[in-house]
């Protein structure tokens, strides 16, 4: 399969190493013609506020938006799940605002409040996998056909809704690719 992998800055090199360990194509999506024949995109943890601007900047906020609104399966990591979000707290915009989740920024504290934990997250596997939260969202509340796939201390931090995956966390900076091949069967 081509996957995509939104690529002006954060975590793109890690999520493209994985994608190709599976065996699959990445590429980087960089302007609009890079959306073609992809099957699947990522969109990196990083920070949202710049890639938003650099999706308005390369023109690229209308054309994405439309391919994830008619079906693209998607999955935010982090930032990414922030410029996925309807809602955000605090703020009066959102970036691509597709999915119907309220989201709180750095909602976990400041960089020095950055952990690991371990979790079996039961609609991806049964196993735990690591769970890295850096400068984290989490989900403060969700639409009704919004999936809850994960919470930690009672805080969402994974999501699904139709085509799109949302997660607080970093699976692409663990060695673990169960939720890869999660986010991939869904892209199948
Ligand atoms: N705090 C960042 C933001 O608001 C997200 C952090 C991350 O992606 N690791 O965009």
């Amino acid at each position: 399969m081509k996957i995509g992998v939104l690529a002006f800055q954060g975590g793109v090199i890690e999520h493209i190493k994985q994608i190709e360990a599976l065996g699959h194509e990445a590429v980087k999506v960089k302007k609009e013609s890079d959306l073609e024949g992809i099957e699947g995109i990522i969109l990196p943890g990083g920070e949202s506020t710049t890639m938003s601007k650099l999706l308005n900047i390369t023109g690229m906020m209308e054309p994405l938006r439309k391919k994830i609104e008619e079906g693209l399966p998607t999955w935010g990591t982090c930032a990414g799940m922030i410029l996925l979000a309807k809602d955000i707290d605090g703020e009066d915009k959102s970036h691509l605002g597709v999915m119907n989740i309220k989201v709180k920024r750095n909602a976990f504290g400041t960089q020095i409040d950055s952990f690991t934990t371990r979790k079996a997250i039961n609609k991806v596997s049964s196993e735990p996998i690591d769970l890295v939260f850096i400068r984290a969202p989490y989900v403060e509340s969700c639409g009704e056909k919004v999936q809850v796939l994960c919470e930690i201390d009672g805080r969402i931090v994974a999501v699904k809704e139709n085509n799109i995956i949302a997660t607080s966390f970093h699976p692409e900076l663990t060695k673990d690719l169960t939720f890869l091949k999660y986010f991939l069967e869904i892209v199948k």
